[in-house]
């Protein structure tokens, strides 16, 4: 499980970092409020979603949550994109929303900003924003970058994806669907431990291991439905 902590302020920049990524910093939004995409056409949960590790463990300390609280309202300043550029000087791999996605298409397109400003920096976007058609054009944009990887993440914790999906969760190591690369952080302690996959644009798919006790319960109620 990620432990994530508030490491760095660069004026009212709040990045984070969790001990699961080899200590690559992350800016984030607190989880399924910033999350249109988490719901389903039911007004349900998706099943990834209603496991997800964001609302559970050190993600309710408050400590944790301050930053992602401050940022839903930090974005929106003039001086934002500059800021965040400043922010990344020394950066080699940026991960956007450990928690939290890019709810609103002037944050996304805020972020695309900061993307092309940061051509060192490789960034890795996980999403379920381009479910929303105006979201595209931007997302597109960033997909087009060298720099960037913009997953789409899949709703299923089964393993099932389709071409548009970049990630998606399976029940175990041992149900890696063809396709997919399976993300080994669980033989490594749970860190990335070196590995860069999610960053590389030749990865196609990155399949993840469900982990945690809710996550368990969610797999066991798909696999019953
Ligand atoms: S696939 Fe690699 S980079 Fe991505 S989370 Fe897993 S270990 Fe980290």
């Amino acid at each position: 499980m990620a432990k994530p902590k508030l490491s760095v302020i660069t004026s009212s920049i709040r990045i984070s970092v969790t001990s699961k990524l080899d200590g690559i910093r992350s800016w984030s939004l607190q989880a399924l409020e910033t999350c249109p995409g988490s719901v389903g056409p039911a007004g349900d949960l998706v099943p990834a979603c209603s496991g997800c590790y964001a609302t559970t463990g050190n993600y309710r300390f408050s400590n944790v949550k301050e930053p992602r609280l401050h940022n839903r309202e930090d974005w929106k300043r003039p001086k934002w994109v500059a800021d965040m550029v400043a922010s990344l000087n020394k950066d080699r791999y940026f991960r956007w929303f450990d928690s939290g996605d890019m709810y609103d298409i002037r944050l996304a397109r805020k972020i695309l900003s900061v993307m092309e400003q940061t051509p060192w920096v490789s960034h890795w976007l996980p999403t379920r924003m381009a479910k929303f058609p105006k979201f595209r054009p931007v997302i597109n944009a960033m997909s087009e970058l060298p720099n960037v990887m913009v997953r789409f993440s899949s709703d299923s914790v089964l393993g099932e994806y389709d071409a548009r999906h970049g990630s998606v969760i399976v029940p175990d190591a041992s149900s890696v669907p063809d396709g997919t690369t399976l993300c080994r952080a669980y033989e490594n302690d749970g860190k990335c431990s070196g590995c860069r996959a999610c960053y590389d644009k030749s990865v196609e798919v990155v399949a993840y291991p469900a982990h945690g006790k809710t996550m368990s319960k969610v797999i066991r109620i798909a696999l019953a439905a």
